[in-house]
């Protein structure tokens, strides 16, 4: 009789002490809430490639708006209307060829800004690293959904705009979606947990 009532208050303890979300005990949240993902490099996905494009790319950006700069200074200074340009036209012209520039080269610039430091930086669903020989490598890390009956492999996403205050990635099931999702630790590590996927948007009408 005793015993009964022992076990009955740390059951009672136990869900009390719970997270709202296990007592809620949705999609079988109860038995994973304690479990984690470990996110590995998928293998396949390695991609090894060399650092040359790149710095082409980032020095064509830079030759660009060294050009630029120096038109519009020589047309603020009145030299290029004596080549028959007239006043200003510099800047028209030069202007949405530098934004091009900037957009077509964003990638390249990036990349030539990592640090061959062992770390690895997240990019449109890729991972880049710099590696010691001055190539980059790219790869995807995965790992397995530990929802119950799940087969699905779950991958690194940018987190929903609700909670980038607090995560600027998260992981998302290839089954599930964002039914199963994860937190994205720095060591690579996830723990199940739900997110707000609602825009922005809705915020503002409520
Ligand atoms: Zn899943």
């Amino acid at each position: 009789m005793n015993d009964d009532r022992t076990n009955t208050v740390d059951i009672s303890g136990m869900l009390t002490n719970s997270p709202v979300i296990v007592n809620q005990n949705q999609d079988g949240m109860q038995s994973i809430a304690d479990t984690h993902i470990e996110y590995a490099i998928d293998e396949s996905t390695v991609r090894v490639f060399p650092q040359k494009p790149a710095e082409k790319m980032n020095g064509i950006f830079v030759v660009t708006v060294v050009i630029a700069s120096l038109s519009v200074f020589a047309d603020m200074l009145g030299v290029l209307s004596y080549i028959g340009i007239q006043k200003g036209m510099a800047i028209l012209l030069l202007g949405p060829i530098c934004l091009l520039m900037a957009l077509i080269t964003k990638k390249d610039r990036w990349l030539v800004s990592l640090q061959a430091d062992g770390s690895a930086q997240f990019s449109d669903g890729l991972w880049y690293e710099k590696l010691p020989d001055g190539n980059f490598m790219s790869y995807v890390k995965r790992a397995k959904c530990v929802y119950p009956k799940c087969n699905g492999l779950v991958r690194i996403v940018p987190a929903p705009p609700r909670e980038r205050y607090n995560h600027s990635l998260v992981g998302k099931c290839s089954v599930g979606g964002i039914r199963h999702t994860y937190t994205v630790d720095y060591n690579g590590i996830g723990y199940p947990r739900e997110f707000d996927w609602r825009p922005l948007e809705q915020e503002k009408k409520a």
